[in-house]
């Protein structure tokens, strides 16, 4: 049997796992970035496309950093062709911590594209120029890495961002269909203009960034509803000529209840 991922290494307790379709795409990625850089050598290629996963990894352990020290638990983070993804289980909803956990993203990839460059410079003043061009491209990459990522629109780090600064002002669910919309938008322009360039990467990106900002503000919504709820259940006791069991919750009802409140909080892994 086919495995759908295999485990490249552990850091800081957290499995560091690569998905088969990122395996299977290698040579295809490789060729990719040797095109957009100009570079005809396919094991060049190959470098840039280890080097910027390798980048995409350290990005992901920036925000699981954080993140643990908000107490968070992260069980993986996962390479794919398009990217990363620190699979959460819970993420922090005071849009403070959301704030942090979001922006150590990018600001490792800041920190990348700075150090990059400068070890590129050294390499270049050593005559060393195949390395030193590998990591210019390296610290080009980082910085469309955290450029993109601040984009204010799910699923970037910048919709999660957006949204710790609009919760106080709007809420949490109508600050989460603003940053999915803008989400969309932005993914439908990104995919027509990756079909007019034959840019199959770009296209994929926009499906993926167009389905994950949907599931982003639906989980939201689910919880919000859930909530809601329950606080109508809460309330029953005020209702006109309530019946008398409605009074207090009885203790089946609270085991039922603590039981799908354990549902939800399972199936709303977060993703970051
Ligand atoms: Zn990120």
């Amino acid at each position: 049997m086919i495995k759908r991922s295999y485990l490249l290494t552990h850091v800081m307790g957290i499995p560091v796992r690569v998905h088969i379709t990122l395996i299977i795409l290698l040579p295809f990625l490789a060729m990719q970035f040797a095109r957009w850089f100009g570079v005809a050598r396919f094991f060049f290629g190959l470098l840039c496309a280890a080097g910027v996963f390798v980048c995409v990894a350290l990005h992901e352990l920036g925000h699981s950093w954080v993140a643990i020290r908000k107490g968070c638990r992260v069980s993986e983070i996962m390479l794919l062709p398009i990217g990363g993804v620190a699979k959460m289980n819970n993420i922090p909803s005071r849009p403070k911590d959301e704030f942090l956990v979001a922006f150590a993203g990018p600001a490792v990839s800041a920190l990348l594209a700075l150090l990059c460059r400068f070890i590129g410079e050294l390499f270049a003043a050593l005559g060393i120029v195949p390395l030193a061009v590998l990591l210019y491209i390296l610290s080009a990459v980082n910085l469309a890495l955290f450029l993109f990522n601040l984009l204010p629109s799910f699923p970037m780090d910048g919709g999660r961002i957006f949204r710790a600064f609009m919760t106080p002002r709007l809420g949490r669910l109508k600050a989460t269909a603003l940053a999915a919309r803008i989400g969309r938008i932005m993914s439908v322009i990104g995919g027509i203009f990756g079909l007019f360039h034959g840019d199959f990467i770009l296209v994929l990106i926009a499906i993926f960034i167009y389905q994950a900002a949907g599931a982003e503000y639906r989980a939201v919504y689910m919880q919000q509803m859930s909530q809601g709820w329950f606080t109508v259940e809460q309330s029953a006791d005020v209702d006109v000529s309530p019946p008398p069991y409605a009074r207090k919750v009885p203790p089946v009802w609270k085991g039922w209840r603590n039981k799908t409140n354990a549902f939800f909080n399972d199936l709303f892994k977060n993703w970051q």
